[in-house]
């Protein structure tokens, strides 16, 4: 089903054309969000707590509200969770996967203003506000996700003022993750950009392995795909990293680190400060 508005448009150009599966991103959300089988975790995992640290950040009777009602569902990787616009009809919680929330132009550009992993949640704010997407949520490494349905959430935190106070919390850090990604995109080099943008998905992700293409680093980063390639291979010519077809493995974090601009950490203290714990625990 194709929608009306500038998230259409860029499927009529040719760059997108070239680099973006029309097929996933014309579904409707109600078709994107039911692509895959979801399944009630409460029935299937063991664990007290969540691996999602924002689920895990609640107090004890607050996550027990919501763990009957979370399902467990399998995100593939490029699929749009929603369009700017969007009505919102469920959240996300990251496990294993991560989101990028993008912004979109009407010529077809579109650049990363957030990532949430599983130090977050995806559109949480619409359980207190009005019940729209304010970008495009898009599944920028796949793997798995609890996911509870709006309304339920919205029920519960009437009950819970831990979790009103958190969903504030978090959008808070994202607000400071988008103004740091305005200032990032403006002002530093496309070589810290790119470092930076490494770290907080190896971080998300847990692994020094990222399965990502050149042309899906450049929509992030909202640059030319020449440049992402020129400077991966300067970063894999200084041992910082490694490049294959797909997948970039970090070969030298403590390199990677120096070379990325201070943005990483800003938003990383900027995380401990409003949620209260690291965005990145063992
Ligand atoms: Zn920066």
């Amino acid at each position: 089903m194709m929608k009306n508005g500038p998230g259409n448009r860029q499927h009529n150009d040719p760059y997108w054309k070239n680099h973006r599966p029309a097929a996933k991103t014309q579904a409707s959300v109600a078709e994107r969000q039911h692509s895959a089988p979801a399944w009630t975790e409460s029935a299937v995992v063991a664990k007290p707590r969540s691996p999602n640290y924002f689920l895990a950040s609640l107090p004890a009777t607050d996550f027990g509200l919501l763990r009957p009602h979370l399902k467990t569902k399998e995100l593939v990787g490029e699929t749009v969770l929603f369009e700017a616009g969007d009505s919102v009809d469920c959240v996300y919680f990251p496990r294993t996967a991560i989101v990028s929330l993008v912004v979109t132009l009407s010529t077809g550009e579109m650049i990363e203003a957030a990532m949430v992993g599983r130090d977050g949640i995806v559109n949480g704010l619409a359980a207190l506000g009005r019940p729209i997407s304010l970008c495009r949520a898009v599944v920028q490494m796949a793997g798995e996700s609890s996911v509870l349905d709006l309304n339920k959430l919205r029920r519960i935190a009437d009950r819970s003022s831990a979790i009103r106070t958190a969903l504030v919390r978090h959008e808070q850090f994202l607000r400071s993750q988008v103004q740091q990604s305005a200032a990032c995109n403006a002002t530093h080099s496309v070589e810290a950009r790119l470092s930076r943008w490494l770290l907080r998905a190896h971080e998300l992700n847990g692994t020094h392995a990222l399965l990502f293409t050149q042309e899906f680093l450049a929509e992030m980063l909202g640059v030319r795909r020449t440049s992402v390639s020129l400077v991966a291979n300067t970063l894999q010519q200084a041992g910082l990293i490694k490049y294959r077809r797909g997948q970039i493995q970090i070969t030298n974090l403590e390199g990677l680190q120096e070379v990325s601009c201070e943005c990483h950490e800003t938003v990383k203290a900027s995380y401990k400060r409003l949620l209260g714990g690291p965005s990145v625990r063992p």
